[in-house]
């Protein structure tokens, strides 16, 4: 009788421990358990990289610390936080690339203070992965990605977001790549000296002269060029000029989403032949036209309301931005489920191949995400979706990571063959 109760007990404390598991990660109501044991299992395996997360800025400007819950927390603008290390965990990230985002205020400033803004972000990330040596660590290789994984630990990566920030010198990107950027993305949503952007007066015909020269001296040292939030044209003299596989850090599919934010199908189709991958950006209003449509149309409506919640509280920036969330939950938009995601991984598949596929949440860097997810932790239902749509475990796993290190590993080689020191031959030339 003794031994009976002991066994239910043991029992009872497993199927408890197992619900706990699962319920983590927010299996869907009707998924196949199957299935989504099998989404689990490979995200134990795989390595997987994240082209983007946006997290420093809050790391800087908040001290926000990754080793707090973020969970139900908000950002000082208002949008939800949904990175820590704990959803990191549940996530199965091997990679994830911190985004040293520069805005477009330093380059209108004529440019003052953008480096100066990259290098405080970057010492930000320095500081939680010096904080969290156990979980944490900076990676600057293909090599060290796949070694923290063996490690159990989560790479730190780095890319700049928005080209502003090397002030127009070569002298200054050279200094980024020591200090361990390894991404680039050319323009944010602003033309600047050198590289036109994908909603901005185009001033450069595409690149300058000078913007070919910054993605030569980009290939030679091993800094992938990044094509998220630049112009078609932009993207096409990239590609003229690059010899070494290019990366979109976090956009979609124009075939899926007629955004200026997504790829165009032709441009999918060089990104194949020059070995590059386009990583998908969970925000909605790219994933969807009707979101971003509504998202527009809701903005306008609702603007002579926000302007008087702002005037009423300019003091109290919390308060504002509660009256606001509050607002916009009185007013909802059509949001697609995560499984939008996929539809756009199932188009570049189509028009360019597996190969050329990764994933680029933009966590922390938008106001919400598809039905479903509620931040890292969610990664999982892309996994799952594509299970569920008869996706192979190499095909998930090349989407999941394995497409980005070949094009890194790839871009290292280019740089290796280069061969020269990057401090003796590097280029001089400058725009003043
Ligand atoms: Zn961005």
């Amino acid at each position: 009788m003794k031994n009976k109760q002991v066994y239910f007990l043991l029992l009872f404390v497993f199927v408890l421990s197992f619900i706990g598991q699962t319920l983590a990660q927010t299996m869907p109501k009707d998924a196949d358990p199957k299935l989504w044991q099998q989404a689990l299992a490979i995200h134990k395996k795989a390595i997987i990289v994240d082209g983007h997360n946006d997290i420093p800025s809050p790391m800087y400007d908040e001290d926000f610390d990754l080793g707090t819950s973020s969970v139900g927390k908000f950002h000082k603008d208002g949008d939800p936080f949904h990175t820590d290390l704990s959803r990191f965990k549940q996530s199965g990230i091997t990679g994830e690339f911190f985004s040293i985002y520069v805005s477009r205020t330093y380059a209108e400033n004529g440019g003052s203070g953008a480096a100066r803004r990259a290098l405080d972000l970057i010492d930000a990330t320095y500081r939680e992965v010096e904080k969290y040596p156990n979980q944490l660590v900076m990676c600057r290789t293909a090599n060290e990605i796949r070694k923290a994984k063996k490690q159990n630990k989560i790479c730190a990566l780095m890319g700049i977001e928005g080209g502003h920030a090397i002030e127009d010198s070569l002298f200054a990107l050279r200094d980024f790549y020591r200090l361990g950027i390894r991404y680039m993305t050319l323009t944010h949503n602003n033309t600047n000296n050198w590289a036109d952007a994908h909603r901005d007066e185009p001033r450069n015909n595409g690149l300058s002269d000078f913007g070919k020269e910054v993605v030569r001296e980009m290939n030679r040292i091993g800094m992938l060029v990044d094509i998220s939030h630049v112009s078609v044209k932009t993207m096409s003299d990239v590609l003229d000029v690059s010899t070494a596989p290019i990366i979109a850090s976090h956009s979609n599919a124009r075939g899926v989403a007629d955004h200026t934010r997504n790829v165009p199908d032709d441009i999918l189709k060089r990104i194949a032949k020059n070995g590059g991958v386009v990583m998908i950006n969970f925000y909605p209003s790219f994933l969807d036209e009707r979101t971003n449509n509504e998202e527009n149309e809701r903005s306008k409506r609702l603007k002579p309301q926000l302007d008087a919640l702002k005037e009423k509280y300019k003091d109290n920036k919390e308060a504002y931005n509660q009256a606001e969330r509050q607002l916009f939950a009185e007013n909802p938009i059509y949001v697609p489920s995560y499984t939008r995601i996929v539809d756009h991984i199932d188009h570049i598949k189509k028009v360019a191949g597996i190969d050329y596929i990764g994933i680029g949440s933009d966590y922390d860097g938008v106001p919400f995400l598809p039905q479903g997810m509620d931040g890292m932790e969610d990664l999982v239902l892309v996994t799952y979706e594509m299970l569920r749509r008869g996706y192979s475990e190499t095909d998930i796993r090349k989407v999941l990571g394995e497409n980005f290190m070949r094009a890194f590993e790839q871009a290292e080689k280019v740089a290796k063959i280069n061969s020269r020191k990057i401090s003796g031959e590097g280029s001089l030339k400058k725009i003043k």
